[in-house]
């Protein structure tokens, strides 16, 4: 089969994985060597993944392969299904890789595979990818390997010493999801695998702090030591992260964000990737016809970031009995605000940094531009319209020192007036 045929199967077939942003990062060295081709700071299978600082970085987002020995019925891979396979060779990936990074087309790899013939196997052609092009090529790029939880420790042990971020998906947001769609795959092994990525991770940055406290003082003129610990040192500086699909299975959203809670408290995930269950050819009967509305998966993400960066709790966000889904037509944050009336208005001149973060249509740098401001004045209506603030959005839940809303958050009429002319909210709060 030609390059050009696998490339077209193994980048479509690669497309159903959510988890490939690569944000987090740190910068390569990619003058480590005189052969080293690039770095990164922090068309046909290259995806686009955005940064949390807005930086647009492109992947080279393909699977090795789309044959597989397993039969999870979510999967348009599965063993079962009559899709048209292909397979790349562990020197294809590298050359191709390198061949788009030269071009300027990429400036990473997301590698992926289905199983073939077992974990082990698998794995260690996953790493073999990695490896050449790090050891090889002398490859500064951001790469992202997808790690099978089966296979050997020593594996996914080597796996982090040549990727940036390392993955393994949760795949459902239940035990007894996986057990009944995935019977081959087993949640407790998942879980391991996670617990020891961890383990190396914070390994890696514990050794990488003491071999930094041990370096001389900087302002040393006479010791040309370069303070960069070597790179053998590090272990998946990016992290790790996992993918749950959404609308398989009955799972409420109450409980895919408590099992998000967990996996960032516990395994001290980077993200962790929301994917919508899309219908897939000669689908098992116990699959659902239809995908769920791409909003469920875009109202997740938004809650997953309150849960991340504005210290709110799942239980804030959803009930788990009265109120287990999040609403469709208005983003969490808001849907929190007109739940919690009484605690509206906030005085953007005394409220603290938590209770701003609480107002709808605040961010935290835009919070952090008021702390900043209101240290030297006191701040009024037209100094948050000068920081682009959405006065609609704004003005129903603060007080400032020229202006009141008086009784507006207890008007019923409220949500309809803030939704109104909305289109479907895309945007980050
Ligand atoms: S192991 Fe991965 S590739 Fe194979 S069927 Fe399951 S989800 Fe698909």
């Amino acid at each position: 089969m030609e390059l050009i045929q696998k490339l077209a199967i193994l980048a479509d077939a690669a497309k159903y994985d959510a988890s490939c942003a690569s944000s987090g990062t740190i910068s390569r060295d990619a003058k480590a060597s005189s052969t080293g081709i690039g770095s990164t700071s922090g068309g046909m299978g290259i995806c686009h993944s955005y940064a949390p600082d807005g930086r647009c970085i492109s992947l080279l987002k393909i699977l090795l392969t789309n044959l597989c020995i397993y039969d999870c019925l979510y999967c348009v891979n599965r063993h079962s299904s009559n899709v048209q396979r292909a397979r790349f060779t562990t020197s294809e990936v590298v050359d191709l890789t390198l061949g788009f990074y030269r071009r300027n087309y990429i400036e990473g790899l997301f590698l992926s595979s289905g199983v073939i013939r077992d974990p082990d196997y698998t794995m260690e052609q996953l790493v073999e990818v990695a490896r050449s092009l790090r050891e090889d090529h002398a490859f500064g790029g951001y790469i992202h390997l997808k790690t099978i939880p089966d296979a050997d420790p020593r594996l996914h042990a080597l796996a982090g010493r040549y990727a940036d971020r390392l993955s393994i998906n949760i795949e459902m947001p239940t035990n007894q999801g996986l057990e009944r769609f995935a019977p081959e795959k087993n949640h407790r092994a998942i879980q391991h695998s996670m617990a020891r990525l961890k383990d190396h991770i914070d390994e890696s940055r514990e050794d990488r702090q003491q071999a930094r406290k041990q370096l001389p003082h900087k302002s040393k003129p006479t010791l040309r030591v370069k303070r960069r610990p070597p790179r053998q040192e590090r272990f998946a500086p990016a992290g790790q992260s996992t993918q749950m699909i959404v609308g398989a299975d009955d799972s409420n959203d109450a409980i895919i964000l408590h099992n998000s809670h967990r996996l960032y408290r516990q395994f001290g995930m980077r993200r962790v990737y929301y994917s919508a269950f899309s219908p897939i050819p000669d689908a098992s009967s116990a699959l659902p016809l239809q995908s769920p509305p791409l909003v469920r998966e875009h109202r997740l993400y938004q809650a997953d970031w309150l849960l991340r960066f504005y210290r709110f709790d799942v239980n804030e966000l959803v009930d788990d009995t009265r109120q287990p889904m999040l609403d469709l037509d208005i983003d969490p944050k808001l849907a929190w605000a007109l739940r919690h009336r009484d605690w509206f208005p906030i005085d953007v001149n005394r409220a603290s940094r938590e209770q701003l973060l609480r107002v709808p249509g605040l961010g935290p740098r835009n919070v952090q531009r008021i702390l900043s401001t209101r240290r030297f004045r006191r701040l009024r209506l037209a100094d948050l319209k000068a920081m682009r603030l959405s006065l609609k959005k704004i003005k129903p839940f603060v007080s400032a020192a020229d202006y009141h809303p008086g009784r507006e958050t207890d008007n019923a009429t409220l949500r309809a007036q803030l939704t109104e002319n909305d289109t479907p909210q895309l945007a980050l709060f």
